[in-house]
């Protein structure tokens, strides 16, 4: 195994319901800071000659692909099947019609379980006429495995009570909904370069770390460098980021981090 440079994009950084919030006239709310503009949740990872991954297909897909001008999607991976990180699926059409093939989408069961019956439509087998359907893949995933050459290894968090998949990818990790790690995730994560991290807010939250539980766990893991996600309109990036410790930084929509990834 080696590691090769890969990109990785913020495509989306917000709570579910993203920031601004409708109907919010908050001051974060009504930032005009562009980091406090904040898609919902997922993220891109190029790794030049190899594939380009999407992490979650978010409501605000179609939106994050122009924007980046992603024109490409070889494989997708699902964390968990909350609508924020799903309901964009019906927009992989275009990356088939592009790519001239069907896209292998990875989850665990019980998110493939929720994807079937939340698009029905695409999964009952009934033809219909007019208006395509996307043409997926589906493969489960039970371990560590490979997508074009490149490792991946999930990593078991909870959500509250729901299980949800954090993904190792080389030096850098994304654990994204989690209020807490699960005991066979931290030898999993022990030292890595870069790690992506769940901060919902500072005030508890029942199935979402809070900034500061994140920042214990940023503590015990100790990556060089850590960038939050999932934030709601309560941190504002200016005034959080003069809080936040050395080596930990909130991650803002078009935020891009080189790392390495491993390749078999
Ligand atoms: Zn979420
Ligand atoms: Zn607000
Ligand atoms: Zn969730």
């Amino acid at each position: 195994m080696s590691q090769v440079p890969a990109r990785l994009l913020f495509l989306g950084t917000g709570t579910s319901h993203g920031v601004p919030m409708i109907g919010c006239t908050c001051s974060v709310c009504r930032s005009i800071d562009p980091r406090d503009k904040r898609l919902r949740p997922s993220i891109y990872l190029d790794v030049p000659t190899h594939v380009r991954l999407l992490v979650d297909t978010s409501p605000d897909l179609r939106q994050q692909a122009l924007v980046h001008e992603l024109a490409r999607v070889d494989a997708v991976l699902f964390t968990h099947s909350h609508a924020d990180h799903i309901l964009g699926l019906d927009e992989l059409r275009r990356f088939n019609a592009i790519q001239g093939a069907a896209i292998p989408c990875y989850a665990n069961a019980p998110t493939w379980e929720t994807l079937r019956q939340a698009f029905s439509y695409i999964f009952d087998g009934v033809t219909r006429l007019g208006g395509g359907i996307p043409e997926l893949d589906p493969r489960e995933i039970t371990g560590p495995f490979a997508v074009r050459g490149v490792r991946i290894v999930p990593v078991a968090v909870w959500h509250g009570l729901m299980p949800v998949l954090g993904f190792r990818f080389g030096n850098v990790a994304y654990l994204t909904d989690c209020n807490r790690l699960d005991d066979s995730a931290w030898a999993l994560v022990d030292g890595v370069d870069t790690l992506i991290i769940d901060a919902l807010r500072d005030r508890p939250h029942g199935t979402h770390f809070s900034l500061n539980e994140a920042l214990d766990v940023i503590a015990r893991i100790k990556p060089r460098r850590a960038f939050t996600t999932h934030m709601t309109h309560d941190l504002g990036h200016a005034a959080t980021s003069a809080r936040l410790p050395a080596g930990v930084e909130l991650a803002y929509d078009g935020l891009v981090l080189d790392v390495s990834v491993d390749v078999e």
